[in-house]
């Protein structure tokens, strides 16, 4: 089956046809290093791992690109105004621009690492990538697309570029009626955007044909996705922020200088709310990986949550919830560790029906828009199956033990690995109590699936329960 996917630039749900049969280019905007990464950008980050495991699991090969951008820009760039994100940073922890992009790099590769996120094929940085967006903003003003002003700075020219808005809905008359974009007297049009910015006070400055100076943002990733992937690319990924200006931009630049379609498709996750709320830094609710360990939750819990809810879907980060995600952690290491194997067991051919018909269900879901609700649903009903099994023949394990790899290539909790790690500890009666009461919770909240699957859990580690009138007895087998 193919890959289908609801690419934001067409709004369509549309086959994934790759330029080259069997395999994936895909480009997708990593992180602005200017201070630790925390989880709400880390959803964008998730989703491109996810995908890139689906893509993978379904026999593609992925060439996966992600860029580092570690030159500082101004948040508001083309109208000169917001911060430089990196200059500040820099001014409030004494160091230079540069050593802030180096040190912030490192904490993103480590962060994501412990999410056991799998790692791109190569993590361009903009800083190393110069002299290639130099020779693109060349091009674009050689075809007409661009143009220098008497200070030295150099804009897109959007009026050249009819396809201007096509991904956003931001078209050139609709930023005009909306008065969206401040009047620069330099530009053209409001709505030009800047490829070069001549500036001798940046901390970070490199020569040009057009003076001393730095790259707009939005330049770096189509220089840098031209360079790793060439001039079409298959997938392109983003958060919705990305969407305008960000992506609109790197279209017009991309297509205006060869003419040729940038990315065939566009997809794009929604945010990541904590509480329902976006996250603030004055709210104290911007958690890093490291803010989740502190608080005695595993990243393994985390990586769960991050991946079960649809990239298209805003996601609510809460502690309840992250205790739920562990708690299907939990209950899916109970089941891969109870697959016990015994000589003189037949084998059972439901067994392998069950695993082979899981496999494909689990990648049907996937093929689906990265339907992870329906792969992960997939997930926990082999879980069940597989905990009514009890002891099974050698050949049986080994095919659910084969069953699992494949499902947890896309998951990323290391099954197999951990099971194999952690023998199971006896329960003790304050770790069944909390179990039972996470239980008696997840049924008020009439969430049954939760319910069976602590019920499932504590079945297969031997804890048997019975409601009653007074509530809910629990004995050892
Ligand atoms: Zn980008």
């Amino acid at each position: 089956m193919p890959f289908l996917f609801r690419d934001t630039l067409t709004g369509e749900t549309r086959e994934l046809a790759t330029l080259e049969p069997g395999v994936v280019r895909m480009y997708n905007c990593g992180p602005t290093v200017y201070s630790t990464p925390q989880i709400g950008n880390f959803r964008a980050w998730m989703f491109a791992d996810v995908l890139r495991r689906a893509l993978e699991l379904g026999g593609h090969e992925v060439r996966q690109i992600m860029n580092i951008t570690d030159v500082g820009h101004l948040t508001l760039d083309d109208t000169e105004s917001g911060e430089d994100k990196l200059e500040a940073a820099s001014r409030r922890e004494g160091v230079t621009a540069w050593d802030i992009a180096a040190r912030y790099t490192e904490e993103f590769f480590e962060s994501a690492r412990r999410l056991n996120i799998l790692p791109a094929h190569e993590y361009p940085r903009a800083t190393q990538h110069v002299p290639e967006m130099i020779a693109m903003i060349r091009g674009l003003i050689d075809r007409g697309h661009a143009y220098v002003t008497p200070a030295g700075n150099v804009y897109y020219d959007v009026a050249t570029f009819p396809a201007y808005g096509r991904l956003s809905g931001n078209t050139v008359e609709e930023l005009e009626a909306g008065a969206r974009v401040a009047v620069v007297p330099e530009k053209r049009h409001p709505a030009d955007f800047a490829l070069w910015k001549r500036d001798e006070q940046h901390q970070m400055q490199w020569d040009s044909p057009w003076g001393r100076g730095y790259p707009g943002w939005h330049v770096e990733c189509s220089a840098m996705a031209r360079k790793y992937l060439g001039d079409e690319i298959d997938i392109h990924t983003g958060g919705e922020d990305n969407i305008f200006p960000h992506h609109e931009c790197e279209i017009a630049q991309s297509e205006g200088l060869t003419g040729k379609p940038f990315a065939r498709l566009w997809l794009h996750n929604r945010h990541l709310l904590v509480d329902g709320r976006k996250m603030s830094k004055s709210s104290g609710t911007m958690y890093t990986v490291d803010d989740i360990e502190a608080r005695g939750h595993s990243l393994r819990a985390l990586r769960y949550m991050l991946l079960a809810t649809h990239y298209r879907q805003p996601m609510n980060f809460t502690w309840p919830a992250l205790d739920a995600a562990a708690g299907a952690v939990r209950s899916l290491d109970t089941s891969v560790r109870g697959i016990t194997a015994a000589d003189g067991v037949a084998d059972d051919p439901s067994l392998a029906a069950l695993s082979a018909g899981a496999e494909t269900r689990f990648l049907a879901a996937l093929e689906d828009d990265l339907n992870v609700s329906a792969a992960l649903a997939v997930v926990h009903e082999l879980r069940a199956a597989v905990n009514r099994a009890q002891t099974v023949s050698r050949g049986d394990a080994a095919r659910l033990r084969g069953t699992w790899e494949r499902l947890d290539s896309v998951l990323g909790l290391d099954l197999l690995a951990h099971a194999a790690s952690t023998p199971e500890a006896r329960p003790d009666d304050a770790e069944i109590q909390g179990l039972v009461d996470a239980r008696t919770a997840a049924r008020e909240d009439r969430d049954w699936a939760r319910a069976d699957a602590i019920r499932d859990e504590l079945a297969a580690r031997g804890i048997r329960l019975e409601d009653g009138p007074d509530g809910v007895r629990w004995t050892r087998d």
